[in-house]
């Protein structure tokens, strides 16, 4: 395999291999700087309404520029952090950038747009978790409903009662609860009944079985019945990791909601997004005025 630590250390951080125990310390190590030295940032994946293709949302999605290493994906150091705590900061730093942007695109004039945050486990579990989110939008100015916390399904029925509480007050200030990867980690349906959510985001695995123009097959009878469930709880659904147009056009026949996937946009930089704004609302312009 490729030398980690050489001129192409860049390549080889971007694959999902587990590190070897002495890299994992290093990095572990290093991590400690990466906030106070500013390594960190944040890519943004729009969220596109299916029906009318437009862009509504993004997922804040963490990155590690570092300094020897290159750019070092979030699946390779979330669990470090997680394991040292550093999580705790690292994840009120992401929270407070990424309502900043949120605030400063809308400052530049853009359209409203909500912007889903990823939380951890010791984030969820922290005793000053709702005050630090509702200090956050306060201080940044944006309307708590531009909020969305995408919990994994998993960490949230981990302590479901604890997490309720929590996860109702902040639904109740406004701010908006997706469960991500949804599938892939229940014990039981029936705590979907008391779910604190409003959003429900289909994990990848039944959205990578769509587009084979099979509808018979049991993939698709996995995804149609999620979002129809979805819908009976009065849960929206958007869909990860869209890759194809088949894809899509399965997902719409289903009723889905929303979609996110490089079908679309892969993550990109706060000022791309910001283009991407610009040219919808252009184009909305252009439309306007041919109906006027
Ligand atoms: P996630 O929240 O499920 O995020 C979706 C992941 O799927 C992202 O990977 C995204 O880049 C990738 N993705 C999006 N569209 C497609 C597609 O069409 N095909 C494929 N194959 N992949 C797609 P990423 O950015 O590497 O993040 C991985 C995970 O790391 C996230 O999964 C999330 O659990 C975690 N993560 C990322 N940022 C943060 C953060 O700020 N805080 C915490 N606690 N976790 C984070
Ligand atoms: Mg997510
Ligand atoms: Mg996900
Ligand atoms: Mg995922």
């Amino acid at each position: 395999r490729a030398k980690m630590w050489g001129e192409n250390s860049v390549q080889v951080y971007s694959s999902d291999a587990p590190l070897p125990p002495s890299e994992r310390l290093i990095l572990k190590n290093h991590l400690r700087e990466a906030l106070a030295q500013d390594q960190l940032l944040l890519e943004y994946q729009p969220q596109v309404d299916i029906a009318s293709r437009r862009i509504v949302g993004v997922e804040a999605l963490i990155r590690w520029n570092h300094p020897q290493y290159g750019r070092i994906e979030p699946g390779r150091f979330i669990t470090l952090a997680e394991e040292t705590g550093l999580i705790v900061p690292i994840g009120e730093w992401v929270l407070r950038s990424a309502c900043a942007q949120n605030r400063a695109w809308r400052d530049a004039g853009l359209p409203a747009l909500k912007t889903a945050v990823n939380l951890s486990a010791r984030q969820l579990k922290h005793p000053e978790l709702v005050d630090r989110v509702l200090e956050i939008i306060g201080e940044t100015g944006i309307a708590p409903s531009c909020l969305d916390l995408e919990i994994t399904e998993g960490i949230l029925i981990d302590n479901m009662e604890m997490n309720r509480q929590g996860l109702q007050t902040l639904r109740q200030a406004g701010v908006q609860v997706s469960i991500d990867d949804f599938g892939t980690g229940y014990s039981s349906l029936g705590y979907l009944t008391e779910l604190p959510a409003d959003i429900l985001k289909m994990d990848r695995s039944f959205v990578t079985r769509l587009g084979q123009g099979e509808p018979g097959a049991r993939g698709y009878a996995l995804a149609e019945s999620i979002i129809h469930m979805a819908h009976r709880l009065q849960l929206a659904v958007i869909a990860e990791a869209v890759e194809t147009e088949e894809q899509l056009a399965d997902l719409t026949a289903m009723g889905c909601d929303y979609a996110q996937g490089y079908y679309f946009h892969r993550p990109l930089a706060a000022d791309k997004v910001a283009e991407l704004l610009r040219q919808q609302a252009a184009a909305d312009q252009g439309q306007a005025l041919q109906v006027a």
